[in-house]
């Protein structure tokens, strides 16, 4: 029957956009269940997981860790037979730094360990450091006059905000998205961008007075106050309970930085103890050492690798993936993001060992300085693409399909965001079918930000993020020092890494590239 109606269609010369479309983009399913096989029953996800997290550990922008993770992901792909790996730099960062040593406790009115974190970007204590414990409080430059002379010998403590309040909490730590909300991600691109779940960056840079920017300028202006009045380090709390922190921005990196404070970033039920005593009235006494060492000659690196194209007209054109290796340092980042790390590489392992020939090549690069705002996908991004501010493009620039990124957790896939490309819809539903019994169905027309693809749609280039059920990322382990292996699911993983697979494969055989957006306008 439908052989017939086939026939009909070509005999009466029915030359309708979406059939055809439809047709070049009906997924090979012989491929997919290969795909599906290899990466569900031969899976070294969690393996992978393993190396970077557990076995490398941290991964800071700049510190021997990341390096360290860049020399095995390199290594560990051309085990597999990717061609063309290397460590590509993107240029230099500041300073580098890493955590030597941390300790922290309360000496009195008894002993307490203590959960803290140095923050990024801080001295050490430079030795086993003793002082009593000061509560201070400010949010306005004038508040710093009430502690003048109070300082001198005391470790500091910052009374947290308002959004750190004690409460019993009775909302699940983890999380999958429920049909209603997929349902709402799909027909309304408007509807409440929360709904995902996910920690987003603080975006105000353009509002007028610049908030952020204000209280960055009032923590210098503390900073230097704290050391004029011989204060000797200070403790604070930003979000974080039951034993998680979650480590903030860090210190400046540059080089030529003031200098601050040694500052840990303390536990929620740490920090309010510490403050309920002094507030009445009882003597704190604290003591820490914590050791941190910079490193002034970094260059910053991207990892790179490829499966070549095999077909003569397309093997110059390319297919990427990836996702960012840089973590936070509070523990081994596992789903921020050594979940999309670990995907991006089950994708190819996965394709390598099917021995699959892509007709355009397949580059996978995992980025560095994500977490400093796109650095490493940027820097790339420019040097081989185009400028997003100048708009000028490089010959590369009209050779990229797609770019597809994971970095949303260590959550299975849900569906993507076509970050307002109505082209690709057909398409990414037709390649999303066979994943429909594995929850992953939903195509929306949304924009998400905040993370490596921006660097290519900001230049026109087709970039996408997976929608993915966000588990326990913004309860529990975004930034935080409960980022560990253990939160992470493998059968989420398992299926992420087919879909990735997938979609790469078959970005990479189809007769065109992937349609592009109409072209962004160059910034004046
Ligand atoms: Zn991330």
């Amino acid at each position: 029957m439908k052989k017939i109606v086939m026939a009909l269609l070509c005999t009466a010369a029915f030359s309708n956009a979406s059939f055809a479309q439809k047709m070049d983009d009906e997924p090979d399913l012989q491929m997919i269940a290969r795909i599906k096989q290899e990466g569900f029953n031969n899976s070294k996800a969690m393996e992978t997981l393993f190396q970077l997290t557990d076995v490398n550990g941290p991964r800071l922008t700049g510190s021997p860790g990341m390096k360290k993770a860049e020399q095995w992901a390199r290594q560990q792909l051309s085990d597999w037979g990717l061609a063309n790996a290397a460590i590509e730099p993107w240029g230099s960062f500041g300073k580098g730094w890493q955590v030597e040593k941390c300790y922290a406790a309360m000496t009195a009115p008894y002993y307490q360990q203590l959960i803290a974190v140095p923050k990024a970007w801080t001295p050490g204590t430079n030795g086993l450091i003793k002082g009593n414990a000061i509560s201070v409080k400010i949010d306005a430059a004038a508040d710093m006059e009430k502690y003048k002379g109070m300082l001198a010998g005391k470790i500091i403590v910052l009374e947290p905000g308002a959004n750190t309040e004690t409460k019993v909490n009775f909302k699940p730590d983890g999380k999958r998205l429920t049909d209603e909300e997929l349902e709402k991600m799909d027909v309304d691109p408007h509807a409440d961008d929360e709904i995902d779940n996910l920690p987003r960056r603080n975006n105000n840079k353009n509002q007028s007075p610049n908030p952020r920017a204000a209280a960055m300028g009032l923590r210098a202006q503390m900073d230097s106050f704290f050391i004029a009045e011989k204060a000797i380090a200070v403790v604070r709390l930003v979000r974080g309970t039951m034993g998680t922190v979650f480590t903030s921005n860090g210190a400046s990196r540059a080089i030529d930085a003031k200098p601050v404070l040694p500052e840990l970033e303390m536990g929620q039920e740490h920090i309010n103890r510490i403050i309920r005593l002094l507030d009445a009235g009882k003597e704190v006494s604290l003591e820490m050492e914590t050791k941190t060492t910079f490193y002034t000659d970094s260059i910053e690196n991207n990892v790179v690798a490829e499966i070549p194209g095999t077909d003569k007209n397309l093997k110059s054109e390319l297919v990427m993936l990836g996702g960012h290796m840089d973590s936070w340092h509070g523990a081994t980042g596992t789903t921020d993001n050594g979940t999309g790390v670990t995907v991006a590489m089950e994708a190819v392992r996965i394709l390598k060992a099917l021995d699959v020939k892509p007709r355009r090549t397949i580059r996978i690069v995992l980025w560095s300085g994500e977490e400093q705002g796109l650095l490493g996908s940027r820097g790339y991004v420019k040097s081989h693409f185009g400028d997003k501010d100048s708009m000028k493009f490089k010959p590369e620039y009209d050779k990229v399909s797609a770019y597809y990124n994971l970095d949303n957790g260590a959550g299975k896939i849900r569906g993507i965001y076509l970050q307002s490309n109505d082209m690709v819809r057909p398409i990414f539903e037709s390649w999303l079918e066979p994943f429909k019994d594995m929850g992953a169905s939903t195509v929306t027309i949304r924009n998400t930000g905040s993370t490596d693809h921006i660097s290519f749609d900001d230049i026109g280039i087709p970039g996408f993020q997976f929608i993915q059920d966000p588990l326990e990322y913004g309860s529990r382990t975004h930034h935080s020092n409960m980022d560990s292996y253990d939160r992470v699911n493998s059968n989420d993983l398992k299926q992420a890494s087919v879909i990735m697979a997938s979609f790469v494969y078959n970005t990479a055989m189809r007769d065109e590239k992937l349609p592009r957006k109409p072209m962004p306008v160059a910034k004046k």
